[in-house]
C-alpha cells in the first residue's frame, strides 16, 4: 500500500508524508474514528506546502496562507480522488481523510513520523517548506511500515516569542483580524501599526527555519492549487464586487465580507486614528 500511495503522491507533487500508526497518535477526536468505523491501523499524515509567489508581493496585505484558495477545497479533491482509488485497489481496508478537523493531534503525529520539528511557535517547521504547510491525513484500518522518529523541538532561539505582538496587544493579531464585531480605538491602531487586515504571519517570517526555506529556495509551493487563482492584495472593491462563489473559495472568507470591509476601512484614508 505505501508504494501504491507514494506513486499516487509523487503524480501530485506532494513529497511530505509519512505513516505512524494509530497507537502512537495521540486520539483528540475518538468519534471521528469512530464514524469511520476505524479502531486501529495507520494514519498517513500529509503536508502540503502552501507558500505562492505572489506571497512574496511587498503589498501583501493578508497572511500567506490566504493568499491561495482555500486549502479545505484542495484536500477534499485530493481525497475525492485518492480514496475511490483506494477502495478499489485494496477493498478489504477502510479509508478516511481528514484536514484541520481531525481525529488526531496532526503536528505531534507529523512529528513524530519525521515530517519535521515542532517550533516554539506551535507550528510543524519542515525542512524543505518551514511552517509554510497545511496537515491533513488518510487513516485507514490498514497496518503500514513506519519509523517512530520521537518528537523533536526547534532551537529555541526565542526570535518568534520577541517578535510576537501578541504580549503587547494581550491576543493574539491574527485572531483579532478575524474577530466579529467592532474594534476598540486600541484594536485598530494594532490593525494600522501591523498593515494586516487578515492574518499574521509575523512568528513564522522571523524563523530561521523560514529564511533558511527562502534563501534557498524551497519554501515555494510546487503544487499548481496554490500557485494558482492568487490574491495577495484585498481592498474594499475588491471584496464588494466579488462573485458569491469566487469569495467563498478564499481562506479569508470564512468570517463574511462585513469583517474584511471593516478592517480594510481602518486603512481608509480619512479614518480617525484616535
Ligand atoms: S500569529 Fe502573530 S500574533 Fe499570533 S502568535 Fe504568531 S506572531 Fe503572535
Ligand atoms: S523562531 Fe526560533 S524559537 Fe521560534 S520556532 Fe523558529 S527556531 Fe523555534
Amino acid at each position: 500500500m505505501f508504494s501504491f500511495l507514494s506513486n499516487f503522491f509523487e503524480k501530485k507533487q506532494i513529497d511530505c508524508f509519512a505513516t505512524l500508526p494509530l497507537h502512537a497518535c495521540n486520539i483528540t477526536k475518538p468519534y471521528l474514528l469512530e464514524r469511520a468505523n476505524i479502531q486501529s491501523g495507520t494514519a498517513v499524515l500529509i503536508a502540503i506546502p502552501y507558500y505562492s509567489h505572489a506571497a512574496e508581493d511587498p503589498n501583501r496585505n493578508i497572511s500567506a496562507y490566504s493568499v491561495p484558495r482555500d486549502y479545505h477545497r484542495y484536500f477534499h479533491q485530493l481525497f475525492e480522488e485518492l480514496i475511490p482509488l483506494l477502495n478499489d485497489r485494496f477493498p478489504e481496508h477502510r479509508f478516511a481523510g481528514f484536514a484541520d478537523h481531525s481525529p488526531i493531534d496532526e503536528i505531534q503525529a507529523a512529528a513524530r513520523a519525521g515530517l519535521g520539528i515542532i517550533g516554539k511557535n506551535n507550528l510543524l517547521i519542515t525542512q524543505k517548506y518551514s511552517s509554510y504547510i497545511f496537515l491533513g491525513e488518510l487513516i485507514t484500518d490498514a497496518d503500514i511500515p513506519y519509523t517512530d522518529h520521537g518528537i523533536s523541538h526547534c532551537e529555541n532561539c526565542g526570535l518568534c516569542m520577541r517578535a510576537c505582538p501578541a504580549h503587547a496587544l494581550g491576543t493574539c493579531l491574527s485572531a483579532l483580524t478575524q474577530k466579529k464585531g467592532q474594534f476598540t480605538e486600541s484594536e485598530k491602531q494594532a490593525i494600522r501599526q501591523y498593515g494586516s487586515v487578515w492574518g499574521c504571519d509575523i512568528c513564522q517570517e522571523v524563523c530561521p527555519h523560514t529564511k533558511r526555506a527562502i534563501s534557498s529556495g524551497t519554501i515555494f509551493s510546487p503544487i499548481a492549487f496554490f500557485q494558482q487563482d492568487v490574491i495577495s492584495h484585498l481592498n474594499t472593491e475588491m471584496i464588494e464586487h466579488m462573485e458569491e462563489s469566487a469569495f467563498t473559495s478564499r481562506a479569508f472568507a470564512w468570517r463574511g465580507r462585513e469583517t474584511l470591509l471593516r478592517n480594510l476601512k481602518i486603512f481608509e484614508k480619512g479614518e480617525p486614528s484616535c
